[in-house]
């Protein structure tokens, strides 16, 4: 049988696809892909030809048992997303897990992830973090999302489009106090920024310049601080491991 790559492509340079991935791509039968004029445009450049199958949230369903029988057959088949690695807020998730509960050969090629890159530059803690994807369209469910992450300690990462950057910013501000944030724009392309601040200095930072406000964006945001309850625990351990010194 056949297996299934995982290809994960760059975010915005296109120096960042991996030689490994540019292999796979090009010895597979078939890539399916998200949006296949843009993925088209990927492969060219890479000089690859190759028939590409599309797969994206409204139709991944109905191409499992498609792909499936490819890989029955013994062909390899890759899956690629616009940007960066495929099921991180992005097609593919179903189809993996049905291939997998058929037992199907499933190999990742790692690679570009904006919130991976974000977390690695933003001087936030990374121990843990919790990622929360794109926060939802209307404003009531947002509010209740940013609400109910509120109490995390874990540093918070959200995805979000120019649409909708100063209305998270605002909304963050205002739900969660004064937190450090930090915004990365642009990642690995010719305008990256990383802005650092309240929310409230990140929204006039685009209010003084409304390019800090175009292009995509990673939202983070530090968690909250550690609850009383941790924090006696972790004082009656000192005075515990104080006292077993002494004695
Ligand atoms: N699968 C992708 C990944 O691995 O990061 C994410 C796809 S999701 C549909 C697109 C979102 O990812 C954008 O709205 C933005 O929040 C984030 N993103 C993707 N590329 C980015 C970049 N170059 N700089 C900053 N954020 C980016």
């Amino acid at each position: 049988n056949g297996t299934l790559y995982v290809v994960a492509t760059p975010i915005g340079n296109l120096a960042d696809l991996s030689p490994r991935a540019a292999e796979v791509l090009g010895s597979v039968a078939l890539i399916a892909a998200e949006d296949t004029r843009h993925s088209a445009r990927l492969l060219r450049r890479l000089g690859i030809e190759k028939r590409l199958l599309s797969l994206h949230e409204h139709n991944e369903g109905g191409r499992i048992d498609q792909i499936a029988a490819r890989l029955e057959q013994g062909d390899d088949v890759a899956l690629i997303s616009d940007a960066g690695t495929p099921l991180i807020s992005d097609p593919g998730f179903l189809l993996v897990r049905a291939l997998r509960e058929r037992g199907a050969r499933i190999v990742p090629i790692p690679g570009p992830c904006a919130l991976v890159a974000a977390l690695s530059a933003a001087g936030l803690p990374t121990d843990r973090f919790l990622f929360a994807g794109f926060l939802p369209a209307k404003e009531g469910a947002r509010r209740t999302r940013i609400g109910e992450l509120g109490a995390r300690e874990e540093t918070l990462v959200f995805y979000e489009s120019p649409h909708r950057i100063r209305a998270t910013l605002a909304a963050l501000g205002e739900l969660l106090g004064a937190r450090r944030l930090v915004v990365a724009r642009e990642l690995t392309k010719t305008f990256e920024t990383f802005l650092d601040g309240s929310a409230e200095t990140l929204l006039a930072c685009m209010e003084d310049d409304p390019d800090q406000a175009r292009g995509e964006f990673v939202v983070m945001v530090a968690g909250a601080p550690a609850q009383a309850g941790e924090s006696t625990t972790l004082e009656a351990r000192s005075l515990l491991n104080a006292l077993l010194e002494e004695g």
